[in-house]
């Protein structure tokens, strides 16, 4: 497939509510989609979720947009590439910025699973049907809003309850939450808020809520505190920041510093090490699930068709865009079952119809290299 333009546009997406984690509150949505288009009258889509400022990784939108359009885009445009590997070694020279090689290389596999005429799902060796999923919770005012917040989700068949914590918003809010439910599936993610030698107690603690993992309590580069942490603990910790690539799993599985990982594209640079990493964790005994960055539907489909290859055994971070979006760029977009399951797609190509019309209306932002 000959590569003929590539867009990259930054959209700015209404939000229905905003959405507080350790790190800071987000209450609009940003984010970059990037098309490939190819002489043969093909466009693939995919999704650089990246944030307005580097909160949750070092990159931003614009950082992603720089990346692509002067170090990725001028390396395949006029280019023919027929597979994902080939596609790949062309922006090699591109170190790090992740974000912005997953929206690209997303964009190919979008390509390929129209050339082939086959699912996603298919093309990175999905097994499942369903996957199941769990909600989220941010970090709210107060108590009762989050408990309200935990009943509505239940009602509507999440199978498992994530809650964002932070140094003085844990321990009783984990209480409360245990006292009203004492046996749903209930994790706990820090997103880096706390210190070893400040915290470790507390989080120790942490280990009569029988939660079924503790997200990433320290830094990203903290592998070290992480081991010496797991190491007193019961409850599994899941690694989220830390784990950047293959090199990052291997490292944490030599230190023991989780049981965990949660796997989301975005940060891992794409779903080609997305599958390394998945791939390795089963084969060293490594529970896996994933997670994912505020995509829109677009950068959702790959997600969910990487959630369903066999060792995601834990249920993914996996909203409907209502929970967020005003609207979503794909339609119909997906929704989660009363049996807290969604489907993942098996019909050839990205498994949702682009609405280029909102991707029109929602960008703020646009640049083609041709
Ligand atoms: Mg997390």
């Amino acid at each position: 497939m000959k590569i003929t333009r590539m867009e990259i546009r930054k959209l700015k997406l209404p939000l229905q509510r905003s959405f507080a984690m350790s790190f800071g509150e987000m209450n609009r949505k940003e984010t970059v989609i990037v098309s490939l288009h190819t002489a043969d009258g093909l466009t693939g889509y995919g999704e650089s979720s990246s944030f307005s400022a580097p909160m949750y990784t070092h990159e931003t939108n614009d950082t992603c947009m720089y990346i692509q359009e002067h170090f990725i885009a001028p390396r395949l445009v006029g280019r023919e590439f027929d597979t994902v590997e080939e596609f790949c070694s062309a922006y090699r020279s591109v170190v790090g910025n992740r974000m912005a090689r997953t929206g690209t290389e997303c964009a190919f596999w979008h390509l390929l699973a129209q050339r082939d005429a086959v699912s996603l799902k298919h093309l990175v060796g999905g097994t499942r049907s369903t996957i199941p999923v769990g909600e989220s919770i941010g970090i709210k005012q107060t108590m009762a809003e989050t408990l309200e917040e935990i009943e509505q989700r239940l009602d509507e068949g999440y199978v498992r309850i994530k809650v964002k914590i932070a140094p003085d918003w844990d321990t009783q809010l984990l209480a409360a939450i245990r006292e009203r439910w004492p046996g749903i599936d209930l994790t706990a993610d820090a997103n880096a808020a706390y210190q070893f030698t400040q915290h470790h107690k507390t989080l120790e603690a942490l280990d009569a809520f029988n939660l079924s993992m503790l997200e990433q309590p320290f830094g990203a580069d903290d592998m070290i505190e992480h081991a010496k942490l797991q190491a007193k603990l019961k409850t599994s910790i899941c690694l989220d920041e830390s784990i950047e690539s293959l090199a990052d799993i291997k490292t944490a599985d030599a230190l023991s510093a989780g049981r965990i990982v949660n796997i989301k594209p975005g940060r891992v640079g794409g779903l080609v090490e997305s599958i390394k990493i998945h791939n390795y964790a089963v084969a060293h005994h490594l529970g896996v699930m994933c997670g994912g960055t505020f995509e829109t539907g677009i950068g959702r489909a790959f997600n969910i068709a990487l959630a369903s290859l066999p060792g995601f055994i834990y249920p993914a971070d996996m909203s409907p865009y209502q929970l967020y979006f005003a609207e979503d760029i794909v339609e119909p977009s997906y929704t989660v079952k009363l049996d807290g399951h969604i489907d993942v797609p098996d019909t050839p190509g990205l498994g949702f119809a682009v609405r280029e019309d909102l991707i029109e209306q929602f960008t703020t932002q646009k640049v083609v290299v041709r």
